[in-house]
């Protein structure tokens, strides 16, 4: 149709840069090894860390959950679509998190966006990390609060912060507890103790450190023996518990404000039952299969130090998220388009998710790759490297 011509033009620079990316299609379920065009390869760019989205005891929950339940919920939690296992599975959440009380979301990004949109007004303030996640950045927009950006895990940019925003109400500082870019992680301790000198809260995404840190995957809190000193932690259900979901762990008092006021919670219907149940069930493989993150952790080790032999830079990884990056867009792309053809599906990133100098191939083992996999996508690597000139 006409009208539609001022983004056709757009789109059109993109495909010149090499950055217009139609999506992928996977023809298999989500595992170590997936079929992409009628080929099997090697899956490096999911964030299915644990290889829950295809664990037996997640399907059989699923299913379980179908049957006795239905296959959706028929409303919003606070109308008519609160079951009991949805209460009963918030409950399991809290005390896995060791916090009083826990309050599931549609997604992880719909849980930044609603706590953050809702807590804050214009008397506050919110601190963010320039890295933060973009649902969190979608979340500050959507406040009337004051906002200030500190540099990335700078702790004297976030001093002076502190310092400036003194006579705002509630100052919240926000950050992701791994950078899902770059899989560094922040540095919390810090931030916790800068916050308590400056009557600070504090808030945690933990999207990318649920199920990979802490004891049993609870995340970069429990990591840091932090517990009981980070008001709000928000988790994802769609990465290492490997469904669909987000969540927020904190007081009782944030979780009732956030059930009368969070907007995605209020207007957007509740999780099917197969989606709660088999998060449920997550939990329990987590508490009682922990072997499955030494596995991850094992992997990691085995696959950022081949890269690193080779001489790829991965940043400053120091999680499974681990970044190849190459400079420009269009090589990284290259690069991912060349390692497909051998076998390996690795998702190049650039430009806006990404610097564009610091284009990428972001790559995430799980526990579930076999070490001939990974050794297989090792030498993928380096023949696409050197075929390329980036080692
Ligand atoms: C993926 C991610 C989210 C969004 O989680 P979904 O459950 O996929 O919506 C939020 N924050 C961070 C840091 C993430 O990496």
């Amino acid at each position: 149709m006409k009208g539609f011509e001022y983004l056709e033009k757009e789109l059109d620079e993109l495909k010149e840069q090499g950055l217009f990316r139609p999506l992928t299609e996977l023809e298999s379920e989500q595992s170590s090894k997936v079929v992409i065009d009628g080929k099997e390869v090697i899956q490096l760019s999911s964030n299915n860390y644990l290889g829950l989205t295809t664990h037996p005891r997640m399907r059989r929950a699923a299913m379980e959950a179908i049957e006795k339940y239905g296959a959706g919920t028929g409303s919003v939690r606070t109308i008519a679509g609160t079951f009991t296992i949805h209460e009963a599975f918030e409950k399991k959440l809290a005390e896995f998190k060791h916090t009083e009380a826990a309050l599931v979301f549609q997604s992880g990004f719909t849980a930044n966006v609603g706590v953050i949109s809702s807590i804050l007004t214009d008397k506050d303030v919110v601190i963010s990390d320039e890295l933060n996640h973009a649902s969190i950045i979608d979340g500050i927009r959507l406040t009337k609060a004051a906002r200030r950006i500190y540099k990335h895990a700078d702790m004297d940019d976030l001093k002076k912060a502190l310092e400036e925003t003194q006579d705002y109400r509630t100052r919240l500082v926000v950050t992701d507890g791994v950078f899902s870019m770059d899989g560094d992680i922040a540095p919390l301790p810090e931030i916790v103790e800068l916050c308590e000198k400056y009557n600070a809260l504090v808030m945690v995404d933990d999207a990318h450190a649920s199920g990979v840190l802490g004891r049993n995957g609870r995340g970069s809190v429990d990591h840091f023996d932090l517990n009981g000193r980070v008001h709000i932690q928000v988790g994802t259900l769609s990465k290492a518990i490997g469904v669909l979901g987000g969540y927020v762990a904190g007081d009782r008092v944030l979780i009732d404000y956030l059930i009368h006021r969070a907007r995605p919670f209020l207007f957007s219907t509740s999780h099917p039952p197969a989606v709660t149940e088999a998060c449920s069930a997550a939990i329990d493989v987590l508490l009682e299969e922990p072997e499955l993150i030494e596995k991850l952790w094992d992997n990691t080790r085995f696959f950022k130090k081949g890269l690193n032999d080779m001489g790829f830079d991965t940043g400053k990884s120091e999680t499974p998220v681990t970044p190849v990056i190459v400079g420009e867009g269009s090589l990284a792309m290259k690069l991912s388009d060349r390692l497909l053809e051998l076998g390996v599906f690795a998702q190049g990133i650039g430009y806006p998710t990404v610097p564009a100098d610091k284009s990428r191939v972001r790559t995430i083992v799980t526990a579930t790759h076999s070490r001939e996999e990974l050794q297989q996508a090792l030498d993928a690597f380096e023949k696409a490297g050197k075929e390329l000139g980036i080692i």
